[in-house]
């Protein structure tokens, strides 16, 4: 089935791993006749087991073909958002191959090293930081010319960050992810006041348990911390959650193309909770839950 094009143009940030919350927000918004542009690190694999793993350049492409075998013109980039140069090529790639572009989706993300504050490696701190947050930065900064153009021509803009709930409810051992996290609120919600006004709303989302391999990750790196099966701890977390389930890229993504649709207009500077009222839940006892 073709699908009708809207004309508009999305960049999605982190969209190289079919299991990731990127490609959902990829396939979702093409399914919505607009094009995306996929940009993804595509680092080579790591067999490290406290690596979270990522986006190949493989399954970028694949996400890419699978997009454009609906009708839907789909750009694959390989991009590293902690780089202004790369930033800006993607920016120039963009432009070159659809000339608009009226959203960004500012969603590659990483949780490097969670450790105890008193024994966080430097690096794995930087890293963090520069990805999730200064990452956010160069992206906007390099779209921002583009989104302003795009806008005036064609009414409205938008800009989408990807912060999480650990902003607001940070966990022990995550300090630079939920740093990191916390800081993207506060860039989307000064943004959101900056560029209101050339009708580009900027608004940050916060999941909080979303069935991705980055999220497995996760719960098995808890599971050998607490010295729990991965069960366990998988069971442990949905018994926190009062909806009974973990959230799925889907449920992201189906926020995302409601803020881009043309009802959503009124809606910026906003930190959207998608937990399925995780954080309603009264804290536990240590233990309680099990
Ligand atoms: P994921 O690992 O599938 O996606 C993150 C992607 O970012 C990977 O494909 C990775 O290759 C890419 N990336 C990493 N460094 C990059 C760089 N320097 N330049 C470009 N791309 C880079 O994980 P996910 O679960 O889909 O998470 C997507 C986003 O949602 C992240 O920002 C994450 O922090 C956030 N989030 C996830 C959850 C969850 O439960 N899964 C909850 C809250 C927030």
């Amino acid at each position: 089935m073709t699908t009708h094009s809207t004309g508009k143009v999305a960049l999605i940030t982190g969209a190289g791993r079919a299991s990731g919350i990127g490609a959902a927000i990829a396939r979702r918004l093409a399914r919505d006749g607009i094009s995306v542009v996929l940009g993804d690190l595509c680092a080579p694999p790591s067999q490290h087991p406290l690596n979270p793993g990522g986006g190949q350049w493989a399954a970028l492409q694949a996400i890419a073909e699978e997009i454009q075998s609906m009708g839907v013109d789909a750009l694959p980039v390989q991009v590293d958002v902690t780089d202004p140069d790369s930033t800006a090529t993607m920016l120039e790639m963009t432009l070159s191959t659809f000339g608009r572009l009226d959203i960004l989706v500012n969603n590659a993300g990483v949780a490097v090293g969670p450790s105890p504050v008193a024994q966080m490696d430097r690096s794995a701190w930087l890293k963090t930081i520069e990805v999730n947050l200064t990452g956010v930065f160069y992206v906007t900064q390099a779209a921002i010319p583009a989104l302003i153009q795009t806008a005036s021509q064609h009414g409205h803009g938008r800009i989408i960050n990807m912060a999480s709930l650990a902003a607001v409810r940070p966990k022990p051992f995550l300090s630079a992810y939920a740093a990191s996290k916390a800081g993207v609120i506060a860039f989307t919600q000064s943004l959101a006041q900056e560029i209101a006004g050339y009708h580009i709303t900027t608004n940050a989302l916060l999941p909080g348990d979303i069935d991705t391999d980055f999220k497995r990750w996760g719960l098995q790196l808890e599971s050998m911390v607490r010295g729990k099966t991965y069960d366990a701890v998988v069971k442990a977390a949905i018994a926190q959650i009062p909806v009974g389930r973990m959230g799925t890229p889907a449920d992201v993504a189906a926020v995302v193309a409601f803020l881009c649709s043309d009802e959503a207009d009124f809606i910026t500077g906003q930190a959207i909770h998608i937990t399925g009222g995780r954080e309603l839940m009264q804290a536990m006892i240590p233990g309680q839950t099990e």
